[in-house]
């Protein structure tokens, strides 16, 4: 009997003593005992009746016994499904009932609060947690240390993962063993994981980037984990030294370069810095490598795909770039009306294919149908172009693409016009209504600390570097700009902020 995903990732390290997480307590959770810890988990869910193929909906903050469940339902087949802990109860009855889950986990202090959600959506309310009666914790306790693996097949659902909802409202995306399986085997070869790896991971586990990526990366080569709660400079700065590989976004670079503890000496155990989820600021590549002598490897991902990009561990990494498509992925730009295949260095909407795109939108067939297409491409929603290298360059999402007087206009180009500004530390480029222009672009900026960007200066160097319709009709300086956890800027809520902006007054 097999169960691809556990015995690869999982029931291949049983009763190793070899260290699997390293907690910032100091404490350290072998492989052995998390297997144990899993199993545990695992007779809980199965006694609850979960049969195979249910969802097990978990809204827990990161700790040793969240991942545990992960390992618990790949081996009790089935489907685990991660929530955003920064979700509101109101948000959570939309998940919990959308998604049909049979279970749902949380953390106790908010057991009181979530029992009308799990009510509501027919699941059964378990607590996660080390003390308290009756938490899930509790009674694993009392249960074997080991657990009849559910045979599976790796096209088999292992997990739903809701979207960031930057566009729109989250979708559930399915993605089988093989999915997450093909994504960590690529990854392993891509990037040079081994068992000798100890990663700082310091990002959440709801997300597919710190879980699918970062923690299966791991898991498929034995390797370690430096489990941080949550990013937090201080303490990533402390652990450095003992670590060999971070995954982050980001904003992790620009924290830890704004902290003068961050150089050569603590990142000289160091072999890979990643970074993805949003796109890296030249400024910020170039002086992570002054400061550090490390290049980011910057890449490409999303919920439904996990990768689809990265550039090179050997070679080039080019700035500005997520670098060409992993090996088993394929990745053309098409015309985001006609669907057609358009030329090297056009741009046009990303569509990717290959064992990592997921299955479809639970229960959203329409949109399902929408975006991935019958000969298995997926329409990714971002706009990109592919140079004469297989370099591929994100320029922004289409439902931010700002079409102004019948102009495209891309924000990621202005934006780079815009942080190249004196004064500036970074920039949102939005498109809000116009009455001559259909959108008028509007330019915000965020100064660096102790500056204030001249407005008219800025306007007067705009004028030199972008052609007139790409040049922001007005410019506004904000303290920060709004971003989610994993540091994407909210586009939908600056327009809906500056969405008055042009009434009455069509700006210069
Ligand atoms: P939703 O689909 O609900 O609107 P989302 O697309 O933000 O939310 P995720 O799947 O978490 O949800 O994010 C994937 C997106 O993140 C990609 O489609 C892309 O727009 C962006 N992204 C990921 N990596 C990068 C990168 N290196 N550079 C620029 N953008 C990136
Ligand atoms: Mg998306």
């Amino acid at each position: 009997m097999a169960n691809p995903l556990y015995d690869t990732l999982f029931g291949c390290h049983a009763g190793s003593g070899a260290p699997f997480l390293r907690l910032p307590d100091g404490r350290t959770v072998t492989y052995g005992a998390f297997l144990v810890r899993a199993a545990r988990f695992a007779h809980v869910l199965g006694g609850l009746g979960a049969e195979p193929g249910a969802r097990v909906a978990v809204q827990v903050e990161k700790s040793a016994d969240a991942l545990a469940l992960y390992a618990a339902c790949a081996q009790a087949g089935l489907i685990f499904l991660p929530l955003n802990t920064g979700y509101t109860p109101a948000e959570l009855s939309y998940f919990v009932e959308n998604s049909g889950a049979a279970i749902f986990v949380c953390d106790p202090g908010r057991s009181e609060t979530l029992q009308d959600v799990a009510e509501g959506a027919g699941a059964r309310l378990l607590t996660l947690g080390a003390a308290g009666d009756g938490t899930l914790s509790e009674i694993a306790g009392d249960m074997p240390d080991a657990f009849d693996t559910v045979s599976r097949d790796g096209e088999d659902l292992a997990a739903f993962l809701y979207t960031s909802g930057t566009t729109g409202r989250s979708k559930g995306a399915m993605l089988t063993q093989n999915n997450l399986l093909s994504n960590a085997e690529t990854l392993v070869a891509c990037w040079r994981f081994t068992e000798r790896d100890v990663l700082l991971h310091a990002l959440p586990i709801f997300h597919t980037h710190g879980l699918f990526v970062a923690t299966n990366v791991i898991l498929r080569v034995g390797g370690s984990m430096i489990f941080l709660p949550k990013f937090d400079t201080d303490a990533v700065i402390d652990w450095l030294p003992e670590a060999t590989s971070l995954m982050g976004v980001p904003t992790f670079y620009t924290r830890l370069l704004g902290d003068e503890r961050f150089d050569r000496d603590i990142t000289a155990n160091m072999r890979l810095f990643t970074s993805g989820s949003a796109p890296l600021l030249a400024e910020t590549h170039r002086a992570f490598e002054e400061r550090t002598g490390h290049r980011i490897l910057e890449r490409y991902g999303m919920t439904e795909t996990n990768m689809n990009t990265s550039n090179p561990y050997d070679g080039e990494r080019r700035a500005g770039t997520v670098g060409p498509p992993l090996p088993d992925v394929e990745l053309k730009v098409c015309d985001p009306e006609t669907g057609e295949t358009l030329s090297q260095g056009e741009i046009g909407v990303i569509e990717v294919r290959g064992p990592n795109v997921f299955k479809g939108y639970w229960r959203m067939p329409e949109k399902t149908a929408e975006e991935l297409r019958d000969d298995g491409f997926f329409i990714t929603g971002d706009l990109g172009q592919i140079d004469a290298d297989g370099y591929v360059t994100i320029v922004g999402r289409a439902k931010d693409l700002i079409i102004s007087g019948g102009y495209n206009v891309y924000p990621k180009e202005v934006e780079t016009a815009l942080d190249a500004l004196p004064g500036v530390l970074e920039s949102a480029v939005i498109g809000v209504p116009h009455p001559d222009l259909g959108e008028g672009v509007v330019g915000l900026l965020v100064p660096a600390p102790g500056e204030t960007p001249d407005l008219a200066a800025a306007g007067a160097a705009l004028s030199e570097t972008l052609a007139k319709y790409k040049q922001p009709r007005h410019l506004a300086v904000v303290d920060a700009l709004p971003r989610n956890t994993m540091g994407k800027v909210q586009k939908a809520a600056l327009r809906r902020d500056w969405a008055e902006l042009f009434d009455g007054e069509p700006g210069r």
